[in-house]
């Protein structure tokens, strides 16, 4: 009883307490389904690992998940094909944009990591290899996992972001040139934006990851992972989950965690709870204002953190 009074309370103390921010940042325009969502809106669910649930403004109205879905491919590559995936992924952090294609040149076709976009090209390649049902099996999963059978792909976003993927279909290009994607480009690249166009909301996303918490053994579905194999994703997110500001999120939240740019951020408290946080502004970085700072007061409040 204790924990449903205290997480209700910092909740609506958080949503106060950023109330500064709330201008401040823009939402991603770079295609019009996200250009034209109205900035200012705010949601938060805390999901324990008891089965309480928290919910805070709009945590059930959906929005595009985007690069959060490079945790959910990680998770389906690893069960399906265990170490091998690191023969085609590294594990470091990239230091750079999501987009960026220096280091993928430098390092011959070898993506930094899973979370960024190389990496989840990489990803889709191999799941596309793995089944010709690779769409459907992926958002079976989702559904499994998020325990919400409306969670589905946006056709306009993701044709929206084929449209405009210059520089992902120039990474998809360098990963073939070295040797590193199998599939025909084209496929993988509308493959990989579909991931992108998931929409769920908070309360899916939290209830999604947590089985990243650890605390319950790992099987949607069909798709199992051991302890260490969670475990590995935490920290691949804990390193690389925000773009070149990875670091920064550690040093103001301390949690796991992956953010994506249509202002959602997903993270877990390892055996205590998971936490979705969505508002569509962005800082330059591409990471959503009000969900980092909402984030660095939850865990400056609980006094919850992995550190
Ligand atoms: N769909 C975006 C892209 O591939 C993902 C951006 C993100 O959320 O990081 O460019």
């Amino acid at each position: 009883m204790k924990h449903v009074l205290s997480y209700d309370r910092i909740l609506s103390e958080i949503y106060q307490e950023i109330q500064p921010f709330s201008k401040v940042g823009q939402q991603a325009t770079y295609i019009p389904a996200l250009a034209e969502i109205d900035p200012d809106q705010f949601g938060m669910c805390l999901h324990t690992v008891e089965g309480e649930i928290y919910t805070c403004r709009q945590a059930d109205t959906r929005f595009s998940i985007q690069s959060i879905s490079k945790v959910f491919s990680l998770a389906v590559c690893l069960s399906l094909f265990g170490n091998r995936v690191w023969e085609r992924v590294g594990v470091e952090p990239s230091g750079s944009s999501f987009n960026s294609m220096v280091l993928l040149e430098a390092e011959k076709g070898i993506p930094r990591n899973p979370l960024i976009n190389s990496g989840a090209i990489v990803l889709a390649d191999m799941l596309l290899a793995h089944s010709e049902d690779a769409e459907q099996k992926f958002l079976d999963f989702l559904r499994c996992l998020s325990g919400s059978d409306a969670v589905c792909y946006r056709a306009d976003v993701a044709e929206g972001e084929r449209r405009t993927g210059y520089m992902n279909a120039a990474i998809a290009n360098m990963l073939k040139y070295y040797g590193n994607l199998e599939g025909d480009i084209e496929q993988v690249l509308r493959f990989y934006c579909r991931m992108c166009s998931i929409e769920m909301n908070c309360r899916e996303l939290a209830q999604a990851f947590l089985a990243f918490t650890n605390s319950r053994p790992f099987d949607y579905g069909g798709i199992r992972l051991t302890v260490s194999q969670v475990k590995r994703i935490n920290a691949i997110m804990q390193t690389c989950g925000f773009y070149d500001e990875a670091g920064e999120f550690s040093f103001l939240v301390g949690l796991p965690g992956k953010s994506g740019v249509g202002g959602g951020i997903a993270a877990v408290c390892p055996q205590r709870y998971s936490v979705a946080v969505w508002s569509p502004r962005l800082n330059a970085k591409g990471n959503s204002v009000m969900g980092m700072k909402a984030l660095e007061l939850l865990t400056t409040k609980t006094e919850e953190s992995i550190f």
